[in-house]
């Protein structure tokens, strides 16, 4: 029997530290989290209260009982919370661009940022004939600038590479 309180349909989470389903209203305690927050449906990308997701894939969830069992069980306090940094989480994740724009990557030769894959393929069609500094030094052997500089601003310049010609 499914209790139905103002047209909300409560939904299911499995609870993976001790293996049981649970049902849940709407907004749950995350692991890290302080405060509860709105379940998503991953297949439909909507809050859970919105529609009916009895088909749709469950998230993985330690239930409210179990949450603290779990935080402990990975070495953590079951208040712990991830500090959030200002910038946002997900910006270490992705590539962007100097205005902090996500990127899909961007060209080794010149530096152009790619908002897409389609703007990646249009780069390097044709033999790359959409990038000036790859048509400029295909000629002379050498590795790409920007990958160059990334090594050397991480300290990782090829040691047997240091003679310097000049
Ligand atoms: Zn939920
Ligand atoms: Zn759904
Ligand atoms: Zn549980
Ligand atoms: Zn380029």
């Amino acid at each position: 029997m499914v209790e139905r309180e103002r047209g909300i349909m409560p939904h299911q989470h499995w609870c993976e530290f001790a293996g049981h389903y649970w049902e849940c209203s709407g907004t749950a305690v995350r692991l890290f989290q302080a405060e509860p927050t709105i379940c998503i449906c991953f297949d439909h990308g909507v809050p859970m209260e919105q529609g009916d997701h009895s088909s749709c894939g469950l998230e993985l969830l330690s239930c409210p009982e179990h949450r603290a069992d779990q935080m402990r069980a990975m070495g953590y306090e079951p208040g712990y919370v991830i500090p959030s940094s200002p910038e946002g989480d997900e910006r270490s994740l992705m590539f962007t661009d100097a205005d902090g724009k996500p990127t899909v990557g961007f060209c080794l030769w010149c530096g152009a940022d790619f908002y897409s894959f389609e703007d990646h393929e249009a780069h390097v069609a044709d033999d790359m004939a959409a990038c000036a500094v790859f048509q400029k030094m295909k000629d002379e052997p050498g590795e790409p600038p920007v990958l160059r500089q990334m090594f050397e601003e991480a300290g990782l310049g090829d040691p047997e590479g240091n003679k310097n010609d000049e």
